[in-house]
């Protein structure tokens, strides 16, 4: 099976010149879901992981059936606001503006193997700021886990000496 087969590119969306790589048509498919499950599993396993980590709201699509699979706990990174308990928050850069993405303080444990799970690694912001939360609790980041890597964002160089897995690459 090639999982690229089920990745949909729409061209100019959500604007000109930016080619969209859609994942529905993946989540879509039970067989094509559980095999990229299946490769992120083995991965988790092989790294150590303790707890997944997913940012809002595609992370959680990935990183929850990876946690399920494995009988370890998933905690989700959302958007300012969503989470009702205490969090803590960081600050990181979009395209346009900024976003603040936060994580409850007791959501993973001091010393505690975390892998960090989303769709797609564009320009790392987003990976860069859940690594920062999972951080400031004491957990250690042992990998980070994407269908899709868009090799010509260099979104990786913005997480350098972090283990990272991409099992698709544009
Ligand atoms: P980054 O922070 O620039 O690495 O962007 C990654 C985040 O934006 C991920 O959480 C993705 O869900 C989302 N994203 C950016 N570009 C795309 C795309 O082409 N398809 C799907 N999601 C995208």
């Amino acid at each position: 099976m090639n999982l690229k087969d089920y990745i949909a590119s729409i061209p100019d969306y959500p604007k000109e010149g930016v080619i969209f790589r859609d994942i529905s048509p993946l989540m879509g498919d039970g067989a094509a879901y559980q095999e990229a499950t299946r490769q992120i599993v083995a991965y988790a396993k092989e790294r150590g992981a303790e707890m997944v980590v997913g940012p809002e709201a595609r992370g959680f699509i990935i990183g929850c059936p990876v946690a399920y699979e494995l009988g370890i706990g998933f905690a989700p990174a959302r958007k300012k606001g969503k989470l009702p308990r205490e969090t803590i928050e960081v600050d990181y850069g979009l395209e346009y503006g900024s976003a603040t993405l936060t994580l409850h303080k007791d959501a993973i444990k001091p010393g505690q193997k975390v892998i960090i799970c989303d769709d797609l690694l564009a320009t790392g912001g987003t990976i860069a700021a859940t690594i920062e939360l999972v951080e400031q609790l004491g957990g250690e980041v042992v990998g980070c886990a994407f269908l899709v890597e868009l090799n010509e964002l260099n979104g990786r160089e913005k997480i350098e000496g972090y283990d990272i897995l991409t099992l698709m690459e544009f």
